[in-house]
C-alpha cells in the first residue's frame, strides 16, 4: 500500500545549474540581493539542500521597478506587435530546447513526478507562451459611430487604442511555479507590459532558468525581472509600491485580501487566482469507469495542491459504495516517491510546515465523526510524503469539508434522489467557486446543474479541463478576474478613447 518509489540522481546538467551563484534578475543583470539576503532552497523528497538563493528585499524591489518602468518606455514599446509576438515565441523556443532541464529543476524543488512536470511545462508553459504570442497582432480597439458635440455626420472620427496597462507585478505559489510563471508572463507580455516576477520562496528555481532564457530569446533587458524573495518583505513591497500599475496574484486566498490593502495606495489593479474547494458531482448513471479514475487523479494530482482539486465528492447513494471502493483501490495504489524516481505516482508536499498543516486537517476529520477509509498518516523517515486519505460521510458542517487542504485528502459525501437545487445548495457551501463537474448521461440534468454550481468552471463528465483558450478563474472568495483565453489578456491592458474633429 503506497509503496515508496525508488530514489534518484540529478543530472550533470541539474547539478551544474544548482551549483551557480543564484541571484537577482533586475533590468537583464544578475544582481546580488542589497542587503545580500539569501533563502535556503530544499528538496521536498529527501529535505536535502539544493541551492541558496539571493532573497530579494525592498530595496531590491525598487530597483526591479525602476528597470521595468524604464523598459516599459525604451525599445520594447517601439517594437511592432509582430516583432513582440516573435520575441515571445522565441521564449517558448528557448523553453522547449531546455525542457528537460527545466522539467528537472521542477520536480528536484517542488516534488512534482517528472511526466507531471513535463507534461505541464510543455502545455502550459511552451504552448501557453505561444498561444498569448498569436494574440500580440489582434489586440483591436473600435471605431465608435457617434458625432459628440453634436457636429454633422462624417465630420469626427471616434475610435479606441487598446494600451499595456504598465508595469505589473506578478506574484505566484509554489505549486507548480514554471507554469505559474508563464501564466503571468504569456499575456503581460502579449499586452505589452513590462514584468516583475516574485516566485515562491520555497520553489524560485525555474524562474531564474527562466531569467536565462529571456536573456537567450533576446527580450530586451528590463522586460522581464525575476526576484526570488519572501512573501511578507518583497511580495509586500511590490504590492504596494507606487511604480507598479497592476498585481497579477495567483495564492492563498487570505494573502489575497492582503494584496488588496496594499495595491490601495496607488489604486493599482489586481487580479487575484485564489483556493478551491471543488465539487465533483456524480448522479447514478454516470459511467463509473470513468468516475472512478476521474475522481481519484482529480483529488490526488499534485498530492492534492491543486487549486482546481475535485476535494469534495457528492456520490448519489446508489452508486456511493462501489465509488467510494474504487476510488480507494485507486489512492491505495498510488505509490509515493521523489518525482525523479521512475515508477512515483505522487510526490512529497511541499514542506514540513505543509505536511503538518494537512495532518492537523486529517485530525480534525477524526475528531469530527468522518470515517476515514484509507491514508491518514505520513511516511516514515525523509521527505514531506503523506498518504491519499479519503474520509467518507463527510457533511458541509466539518472543516474538513469547507476549507482548502490543500493536500491529498479527499471528502465524500451522499447524496439521495430528488431535488437538484439541494446537491447545488450543498455543492456551493463553502467561500470558494473556482473548479466543479458534473458527471452524468444526462444531459438535462448536467445542464441543470452547471447552471446551478457556481464555480468559474464546470465540466461535464471530466474535471479541471484546463488549456490556455479556455477562460480561468474564481467565483466567490476563489478570485477576481480571468486568466487564459483572450479574456485572461483584458486585465493587462487599458482602453484610451479619441476623438477627432475634422
Ligand atoms: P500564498 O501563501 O498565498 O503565497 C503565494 C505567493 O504570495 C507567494 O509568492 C508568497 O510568498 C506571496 N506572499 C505571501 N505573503 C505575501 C504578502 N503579504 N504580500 C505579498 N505577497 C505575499 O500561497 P501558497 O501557499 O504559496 O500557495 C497555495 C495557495 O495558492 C492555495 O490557496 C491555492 O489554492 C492557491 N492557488 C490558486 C491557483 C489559482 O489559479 N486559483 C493556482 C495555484 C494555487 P512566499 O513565497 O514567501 O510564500
Ligand atoms: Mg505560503
Amino acid at each position: 500500500m503506497n509503496a515508496p518509489a525508488k530514489t534518484h540522481t540529478p543530472s550533470p546538467a541539474a547539478r551544474e545549474f544548482l551549483a551557480r551563484r543564484h541571484q537577482l534578475f533586475i533590468g537583464g543583470q544578475w544582481l546580488p540581493a542589497v542587503d545580500g539576503g539569501e533563502i535556503a532552497v530544499h528538496d521536498p523528497a529527501t529535505e536535502a539542500p539544493l541551492a541558496r538563493v539571493a532573497s530579494a528585499g525592498a530595496n531590491d524591489i525598487d530597483r526591479a521597478v525602476a528597470a521595468a518602468r524604464k523598459a516599459l518606455g525604451g525599445e520594447w514599446s517601439r517594437l511592432s506587435s509582430h516583432q513582440r509576438s516573435r520575441l515571445i515565441w522565441r521564449l517558448a523556443d528557448e523553453l522547449e530546447a531546455n525542457l528537460d532541464l527545466a522539467v528537472e529543476l521542477e520536480v528536484l524543488d517542488n516534488g512534482m513526478p517528472r511526466m507531471v512536470a513535463h507534461y505541464s511545462i510543455a502545455k502550459f508553459g511552451c504552448d501557453f507562451l505561444r498561444y498569448y504570442a498569436g494574440w500580440c497582432t489582434k489586440i483591436l480597439g473600435e471605431t465608435i459611430p457617434v458625432s459628440p458635440q453634436d457636429v454633422p455626420n462624417g465630420e469626427s472620427l471616434t475610435y479606441t487604442r487598446r494600451e499595456p496597462i504598465g508595469v505589473v507585478g506578478a506574484i505566484i505559489p509554489w505549486n507548480s511555479p514554471l507554469v505559474m510563471a508563464t501564466l503571468k508572463l504569456g499575456p503581460a507580455l502579449a499586452a505589452g507590459c513590462t514584468v516583475i516576477l516574485k516566485p515562491a520562496e520555497l520553489t524560485p528555481l525555474t524562474a531564474l532558468l527562466l531569467g536565462d532564457l529571456v536573456r537567450k530569446a533576446g527580450i530586451p533587458d528590463g522586460v522581464v525581472n525575476i526576484v526570488p524573495g519572501y512573501g511578507h518583505i518583497a511580495g509586500a513591497a511590490l504590492a504596494a509600491h507606487d511604480g507598479v500599475d497592476k498585481i497579477a496574484f495567483t495564492g492563498s486566498t487570505e494573502v489575497g485580501k492582503k494584496i488588496l490593502h496594499a495595491a490601495a495606495g496607488n489604486l493599482k489593479r489586481v487580479t487575484l487566482e485564489l483556493g478551491g474547494k471543488s465539487p465533483m458531482v456524480v448522479f447514478p448513471d454516470a459511467n463509473l469507469e470513468r468516475v472512478i479514475p476521474g475522481a481519484a487523479r482529480g483529488a490526488f494530482f499534485l498530492q492534492g495542491q491543486n487549486c482546481m482539486a475535485s476535494t469534495r465528492l457528492f456520490v448519489h447513494e446508489d452508486v456511493f459504495d462501489k465509488v467510494v471502493e474504487g476510488v480507494t483501490r485507486m489512492a491505495n495504489g498510488f505509490r509515493l516517491g521523489p518525482g525523479l524516481a521512475a515508477d512515483s505516482d505522487l510526490g512529497p508536499l511541499i514542506s514540513a510546515e505543509q505536511r503538518e498543516r494537512v495532518l492537523g486537517y486529517i485530525a480534525a476529520g477524526r475528531d469530527s465523526g468522518a470515517q476515514l477509509v484509507c491514508g491518514g498518516e505520513a511516511l516514515p523517515g525523509k521527505g514531506h510524503f503523506v498518504r491519499p486519505t479519503i474520509f467518507s460521510h463527510t457533511d458541509m458542517g466539518m472543516k474538513i469539508a469547507r476549507e482548502e487542504i490543500f493536500g491529498p485528502v479527499l471528502c465524500v459525501q451522499p447524496f439521495g434522489d430528488g431535488d437538484l437545487q439541494a446537491v447545488a445548495r450543498e455543492a456551493n457551501r463553502t467561500i470558494y467557486g473556482l473548479s466543479g463537474s458534473v458527471w452524468t448521461r444526462d444531459i438535462s440534468v448536467a445542464h441543470r446543474m452547471v447552471n446551478l454550481i457556481d464555480s468559474g468552471q464546470v465540466s461535464i463528465n471530466c474535471h479541471a479541463a484546463v488549456d490556455p483558450a479556455i477562460p480561468f478563474g474564481g467565483n466567490r472568495q476563489s478570485g477576481w478576474g480571468r486568466e487564459f483565453g483572450r479574456e485572461g489578456l483584458d486585465p493587462y491592458l487599458k482602453t484610451k478613447a479619441t476623438t477627432v474633429m475634422f
